[in-house]
């Protein structure tokens, strides 16, 4: 049993950076002013709100006043998707992927029970979008297209560009859920058309409980919130004065450090990749190798269950991800993998290892050294390696996280 946490759990949530904590602390202790108040104590409070949205902007290229704060992704995707379909009553149809995030994958399969037709688009065997079905794909009755930047679970990065540009064309609103994109890649919204982006702190060494919006400016907004008139009537509700200051310390933090994780981060990744796949038989990569974040790998290993690397992962005390999940007795593989197709017998033993700044090649090490032990010993007890790569788990394989 390791004493020491090896965190390779990134897009899962972050540790939140010292110098953020070190930037909010003021505001959990004295600062306790509520912004809207009027003597000068508040002020302060105030002033800290409007430099976080100053902080917020700048990481992504627009203006503080396209900025409002929510309390995370989540509530930043409900907001825009809902807000779009509210602006255009008259249209009745939402496009968006397969690959998507919760956030918005099942605000869509909602939206289908109220009576829209929602369009979910498929991807390829890499979890590629084809830009031509989506053109195929917008109507008359279009009101909003809602694509990721970034993959959660592959990393893959989608051609919000090109895609924007289209919906431009065609006008239909567009909305980016970029969540897991935000402080890994460079984002400029002044050169891209993108009519809503969605992000969280706590993916980008903030704390949970705090996420932003970015409204273009003429973008149409109905509040998802009403009530009183902070973030000027766009969203309800007294400030989380710490933790939007929090964000705003994340994104000017992530500013400085964009760069690096698209070096050393990325370079940590990649030997990391090239090192488990040297050491260990029928693995592959899921995903796109080349538009890619460059923190995250989605591995799957032929033979063995997601859910059993998880638990001996964690007896040497690192944390990953896999996707596939042990529900009511049967194994279902994320429905990322499911949408790209991956084989029933690599889709069950994939793994999602991300990295963040704090990572170090030690860490690398350790896992590099950790890993391919643990997938020898689970394939010499394997249930899956007489099993046909398009089997399903009708056919016999046995739970092995249930045991
Ligand atoms: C984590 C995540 C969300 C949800 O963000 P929360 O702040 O946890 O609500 C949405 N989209 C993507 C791609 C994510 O990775």
């Amino acid at each position: 049993m390791s004493a020491k946490t090896v965190y390779f759990d990134n897009n899962a949530t972050t540790a939140v950076a010292p110098e953020v904590l070190e930037a909010m602390l003021p505001f959990l202790r004295d600062q306790y002013g509520n912004p809207s108040s009027m003597y000068s104590f508040a002020g302060r409070s105030q002033e800290a709100v409007a430099r976080a949205r100053e902080q917020t902007a700048g990481l992504i290229g627009a203006s503080p006043e396209e900025i409002l704060f929510t309390s995370c992704g989540t509530e930043s995707d409900s907001t825009a998707i809902l807000s779009a379909l509210r602006a255009r009553p008259e249209k009745k149809h939402f496009i968006t992927t397969r690959v998507e995030h919760p956030a918005v994958l099942s605000l869509g399969q909602y939206l289908e029970k109220q009576g829209y037709t929602v369009s979910f688009l498929a991807v390829d065997g890499k979890g590629r979008l084809s830009l031509d079905d989506l053109a195929a794909a917008i109507t008359k009755d279009t009101a909003l297209v809602s694509v990721m930047f970034a993959n959660n679970e592959t990393g893959n990065i989608y051609p919000v560009e090109a895609i924007g540009k289209l919906c431009r064309e065609r006008d239909v609103l567009f909305h980016v859920d970029a969540v897991q994109a935000v402080g890994k890649i460079p984002i400029d919204l002044q050169a891209l058309p993108i009519d809503y982006l969605a992000l969280s702190g706590h993916k980008l060494h903030a704390p949970k409980g705090v996420g932003a919006l970015y409204v273009r400016r003429g973008a149409p907004f109905r509040p998802f919130l009403r009530g009183g008139h902070q973030e000027r009537g766009r969203r309800a509700g007294t400030e989380a004065v710490p933790n939007i200051v929090a964000l705003g310390a994340a994104c000017a933090l992530a500013a400085e450090h964009t760069s690096d994780e698209n070096t050393r981060v990325r370079a940590l990744r990649d030997k990391l990749q090239e090192r488990l796949l040297a050491e260990i038989p029928e693995a592959i990569i899921n995903g796109d190798p080349e538009q890619r974040l460059p923190n995250t790998m989605n591995i799957s290993f032929k033979y063995v269950e997601g859910e059993a690397i998880l638990l001996m992962l964690d007896q040497f005390g690192i944390c990953a991800s896999s996707g596939s999940a042990c529900t009511s007795g049967s194994l279902e593989p994320s429905h990322v993998l499911r949408a790209m197709g991956v084989p029933f017998t690599y889709a069950h033993g994939s793994l999602r290892l991300s990295l963040s700044r704090y990572n170090t090649q030690e860490e690398v090490d350790f896992v590099t050294a950790t890993l391919p032990k643990i997938i020898t010993r689970l394939r010499e007890i394997s249930p899956y390696k007489h099993l046909a790569d398009d089997a399903s788990p009708g056919d016999g394989a046995a739970c092995a996280c249930q045991a």
